[in-house]
């Protein structure tokens, strides 16, 4: 199991020393991954500065530690995408991707990925997830966010809905069920930099 560690833009309670806690967490865990962490613009989150000077530190932790981020953008994709360009972070995924073309298009430059969970199962399916249709699919990656963004008909999501994401993939590509799953696996290797058969 590979974890993630990382303060979350809509925590309400910033602990004293978090940023050191945080480092001895990944230290003392060389497989985690920092996240998920990021930017979130609704109204009502935790103001904006604090939360972007937050982000960067975690970013810069990972650049230090040669570690995966998982990131969480609500709002922000104006703000995070340069602030990822500006920091060299390239070993990144933006989770339960959302957006237009374009945003996706420019994260994929920066050698990102992009995570569809279970709003893939929705009726009618949203809008912004049609670039997983056109995207390359090594590029994608898939989760649950258990147990928020349940697959259709739950009311809470559990991490073994994956299943159901991957094939809700697969319905969107015209593929098997198995072909999504042999390439995401590959995919979600290449990000934590591991091989799961061992
Ligand atoms: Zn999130």
């Amino acid at each position: 199991m590979h974890r993630a560690y990382g303060l979350h833009p809509l925590s309400a309670v910033v602990p004293n020393e978090w940023l050191s806690s945080l480092n001895q967490y990944l230290t003392a865990d060389p497989s985690a991954a920092i996240g998920e962490i990021g930017l979130d613009f609704r109204r009502g989150s935790p103001e904006t500065s604090g939360q972007i000077e937050r982000c960067r530190q975690q970013l810069e932790l990972a650049l230090t530690l040669d570690r995966p981020v998982i990131l969480h953008a609500v709002k922000a994709h104006h703000v995070l995408y340069p602030l990822l360009k500006e920091m060299g972070i390239h070993r990144f995924m933006v989770h339960a991707f959302n957006g237009s073309a374009d945003v996706a298009e420019r994260y994929l430059d920066l050698g990102g990925w992009l995570s569809l969970g279970g709003m893939a199962t929705w009726h009618p399916v949203p809008k912004g997830l049609s670039v997983f249709a056109q995207m390359p699919l090594d590029r994608v990656l898939l989760e649950t966010d258990a147990p928020d963004l349940p697959i259709q008909g739950k009311d809470a999501g559990e991490p073994s809905d994956l299943p159901e994401v991957g094939h809700a993939l697969a319905v969107l590509r015209g593929l098997s069920d198995q072909a999504v799953a042999q390439q995401t696996r590959r995919n979600a290797e290449a990000f934590f930099g591991v091989d799961f058969a061992l």
